[in-house]
């Protein structure tokens, strides 16, 4: 036995692109055999089925049908699969034998285009990479939207950048070199951003070829004028890049006609850890757009805005000229709210321009398409109306990238019909604009006129009330008579089709007709088709001016929006240089201050210099309001940097290069590393990365360890970042309170504290940041609000003042910690402590007074002394879960 034809068709198909999931269209469907069929099904829960193919045993086989093929390869490429697009490339009808078939499309992350497998508040980036022995290359590029960007650095300390610049982005998808893979911290980068790796081979990286390609696709003469002219690093990072493009859309993108060379540190450093801890673009609860800064900021009326807003956010300024020219630009819209209406009016009628634009230089923009780009170019002329005001600063710079596209307007205004769906089924041309595509509609318009009268002229010559003329795809036109009129049927109906209740005729004269209105129509359809693509041939030769336009209005969008957050808000202007002060008077948290009633958020001044004020200690019980503090602090001057205005009555802010943040203790349990380890991998990280420029949030580090480990641990980092080389503004939340006598002793370290009142014994969180470190950790005073039942409060009480004699203090603040920490676990403000149930429960019940169970003999029961001696390093988190199973044994024994 041998394969049939076709499957051996399949296979050698297949052998060409072993790394993807081969879509092979057959008729009305895409079918997937052998291996790719069993994943498929697998993955998408689809039915797997077989085909004959020549052989004995059937091929396994799983089919989608092609109309709605996207939602299914956009499941695929999310579970980290390629698809290869496998078309019939000659007319069925019109070849005998097989029909040839090609892969016309290989569908990766990194290279989405679809509009519904693609997000449209985000940039989807594709990356490549190249490093030599000196120096390391990176290229990327959004295919839906044609951005293309270059840059290159030393190799010392270049894999650093590397990793941060793949994670600014959120690569989707990557191509390297063995050797670069294996040179990269590439489990880092995987466990940040998890992008689609491709090795290839380093052919496919060569100078040469990488050259040709760029000069190519950019139609020019020398790469010198693009700044790549000495950067062989660069050239084979952006050719590779682009070749990997062509390889995989298999034809020739016009929208990719700039690759802009810029310089790593022209923007504020964030790293993964930072920008989840800051809840920069999403909350880090539940991933939610909402609830971030983001989710404040971005106000913006057009999908090519929103992600301008969310790049800004992710990527601040750190020129101070720069970040001054935004920020004046945001005064402008912001003083003039009469501007800003009309320019949101304008705004909401436009649409995605960027990626239309990438769809029109695919081919694969439709009459929706074509619409939608007319409403958006309409608009144009009164954005710039709006404009033209300003005779200088960032509005009228942007005003003059912006261009208007009458003629293209009026083009599609007088060529493409409103209702306008598809391409290849007509209807999309309107009458007037092309004289043969008009005669031909002409010369059937009597056929067809003649076709809707002949049921009503047939009824009356042949008496039969309910004669009918109707169409289907096998037949054409007939004329229906049922049963009980059979003995009517004239002698010219010639019978077609026998049904159970009627009869199907046609007639010579119908015949003549129909094939009349069928040629003109296939010609209509294909001259329709013809001059589409002619029009869409036409808005190509725009592309460039078209995406300067989009990009353009994209950060007027987001400018608007920043100016209307802020006077919404009540932001003001914050100022901004080069000195190293930081000075925030009246600062509140955006996101917080929103969340919790009315005026009722405190707000709080900041201070913080790289001299005498370097190192601020804060102390102070838990839920007063430290990290929230230190959050607002490091948001403001990022909004500041990103060119917004901020929550706050005053503010100066001397630029940062980077901001780095270790929050709370965020558990890393699921991925087999301990809490500890990964606190001090990140802090690891902020000491070596850090320079006299940075910013540095820490929050309570060394709360993973012992008390005695931890708090050598962040003495010994205070003391570093104190060190004369290292001098960076530093917020150091923490509850060690024997860090507060460092302040005096070590320059830079300055004490803060949140203020508590004290009434009748009850103590009330002010969240005011006043000076010196806080006299006590009010533990006991938090445990009591939260329910610990009054006698072990009382022992709690004793105990302490039993330490305190003894200059002890340290062992009982683990108590404080431990229950301060489980009040906030479960708690979410500090309003609700004083209802928590749970902790009554936990602890144990007020009622059993007798119980033998005091405070103490807890702290010694199996259950405390197991947890002592377990090791965060080692465990596994299936083990975790069996010994918390153990635990709670152990618990209901008590
Ligand atoms: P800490 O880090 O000291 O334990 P948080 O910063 O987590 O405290 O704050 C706990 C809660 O207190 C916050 O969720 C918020 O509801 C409230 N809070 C914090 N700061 C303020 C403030 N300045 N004004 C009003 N409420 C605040
Ligand atoms: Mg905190």
């Amino acid at each position: 036995m041998s394969l049939s034809p076709m499957m051996q068709q399949y296979l050698d198909i297949k052998e060409q692109h072993k790394d993807s999931i081969l879509f092979f269209r057959l008729g009305d469907f895409y079918e997937m055999f052998f291996d790719d069929a069993k994943i498929v099904s697998k993955e998408l829960e689809l039915v797997l089925t077989g085909k004959s193919c020549g052989l004995e045993e059937r091929a396994p086989m799983c089919g989608v049908p092609f109309h709605s093929c996207d939602t299914y390869i956009a499941r695929l490429i999310e579970k980290g699969y390629k698809v290869a697009i496998c078309e019939q490339v000659e007319d069925p009808k019109e070849c005998k034998g097989l029909v040839k078939r090609e892969v016309v499309q290989i569908i990766t992350p990194g290279t989405l285009t679809k509009q519904s497998m693609l997000d449209e508040r985000e940039n989807n980036y594709l990356a490549s990479i190249f490093m030599s022995s000196n120096c390391i290359a990176l290229a990327y590029c959004d295919v839906s939207t044609g951005e293309f960007f270059c840059t290159d650095f030393s190799k010392a300390g270049g894999i650093q950048t590397v990793t941060n610049e793949i994670v600014r982005l959120n690569a989707k998808e990557l191509i390297l070199t063995k050797e670069c893979y294996d040179e990269l911290q590439m489990d880092e980068i995987i466990h940040l951003v998890n992008p689609y790796v491709n090795i290839l081979d380093d052919s496919f990286f060569s100078e040469d070829s990488a050259k040709n390609v760029i000069l190519k696709q950019l139609n020019l003469t020398s790469l010198m004028g693009i700044g790549l002219g000495d950067k062989p690093e660069a050239i084979s990072a952006a050719g590779s890049l682009l070749m990997y493009i062509f390889e995989t859309q298999k034809q020739s993108l016009t929208h990719i006609n700039k690759i802009l060379t810029y310089q790593v540190g022209s923007f504020m450093a964030l790293d993964k850890a930072t920008i989840r801890n800051l809840e920069l673009t999403e909350t880090l609860y539940d991933k939610k757009v909402k609830g971030s800064l983001l989710g404040i900021l971005d106000k913006t009326h057009t999908a090519m805005g929103s992600r301008k807003i969310r790049q800004w956010i992710r990527e601040p300024l750190n020129r101070v000229s720069e970040i001054n020219r935004r920020l004046d630009g945001v005064e402008q819209l912001y003083n003039d709210v009469l501007l800003r209406n009309n320019l949101k009016t304008a705004l909401k009628e436009i649409y995605d321009l960027e990626r239309l634009v990438g769809r029109i230089s695919f081919g694969s923009a439709n009459g929706k398409d074509l619409i939608a780009l007319k409403y958006s170019l309409a608009s144009i002329p009164e954005i710039k109306g709006d404009l033209c005001v300003f005779n200088s600063g960032i509005l009228f710079d942007l005003n003059k990238r912006i261009s208007d596209f009458l003629d293209i307007h009026d083009l599609i205004e007088n060529s493409i019909k409103e209702d306008a769906v598809g391409i290849k089924e007509g209807n999309v041309i309107k009458d007037g604009f092309n004289d043969e595509l008009d005669d031909l509609k002409l010369s059937i318009k009597d056929a067809k006129e003649w076709i809707a009268n002949l049921e009503g002229a047939e009824r009356e010559r042949t008496g039969i009330k309910n004669l009918k003329v109707g169409f289907n795809k096998v037949f054409g036109y007939y004329i229906e008579i049922t049963k009980s009129n059979y003995n009517l049927t004239p002698d010219n109906y010639i019978r077609k089709q026998t049904l159970v209740n009627c009869e199907r005729f046609i007639t010579p004269e119908l015949k003549e007709m129909e094939s009349l209105v069928f040629n003109a129509e296939s010609k209509i359809n294909q001259l329709e088709y013809t001059i589409f693509t002619e029009i869409r041939k036409r808005i190509q030769q725009e592309i460039p001016l078209i995406q300067e336009t989009a990009i353009a209005i994209a950060e007027l969008d987001a400018l608007i929006s920043f100016a209307d957050v802020s006077a919404k808000l009540g932001y003001i202007k914050p100022i901004v240089n080069d000195q190293d002060e930081i000075y925030i008077k009246g600062g509140k948290h955006p996101v917080i201050e929103q969340t919790i009633s009315d005026g009722m958020f405190v707000s709080n001044d900041a201070y913080t210099n790289c001299s005498d004020t370097s190192m601020l200690l804060i102390t102070g019980p838990n839920m007063a309001g430290k990290s929230t503090y230190m959050r607002q602090n490091a948001l403001i001057v990022l909004m500041a940097q990103a060119g917004c205005f901020v929550p706050c009555e005053y503010a100066k802010i001397g630029v940062v290069d980077r901001i780095f943040t270790r929050i709370g203790a965020s558990d890393n349990l699921s991925q087999g590393q301990s809490t500890f380890f990964v606190e001090m991998s990140e802090l690891a990280y902020i000491l070596n990365c850090s320079t006299d420029k940075s910013l540095i949030i820490l929050d309570e580090i060394g709360r993973g360890t012992s008390t005695y480990d931890g708090l050598s641990i962040a003495w010994a980092v205070v003391e570093y970042l104190c060190s004369s080389k290292k001098r960076c503004r530093t917020f150091f939340a923490t509850h060690y309170h024997e860090l507060t006598a460092l302040e005096g002793q070590m320059a830079g370290c300055k004490n803060l504290n949140v203020d508590v009142a004290e009434e009748n014994g009850n103590v009330l969180f002010l969240h005011k940041i006043v000076e010196g470190s806080a006299s006590r950790s009010y533990g006991i005073h938090v445990a009591k609000l939260a329910g610990v039942p009054t006698r072990i409060l009382k022992d709690a009480e004793s105990k302490l003042q039993e330490l305190e004699n003894n200059g002890q203090r340290l062992s009982l603040d683990a108590f404080d910690i431990g229950i301060n920490k489980n009040i906030s676990q479960s708690n979410g403000d500090s309003s609700s402590i004083g209802q928590n149930g749970d902790m009554q429960n936990c602890l144990c019940d007020d009622n059993v007074e007798e119980s033998q169970l005091s405070f103490f003999s807890l702290m010694k029961n199996p259950i405390v002394e197991r947890l002592k001696a377990l090791d965060l390093m080692e465990i596994r988190p299936s083990e975790a879960v069996a010994l918390l199973e153990e635990l709670q044994e152990l618990a209901k024994k008590l």
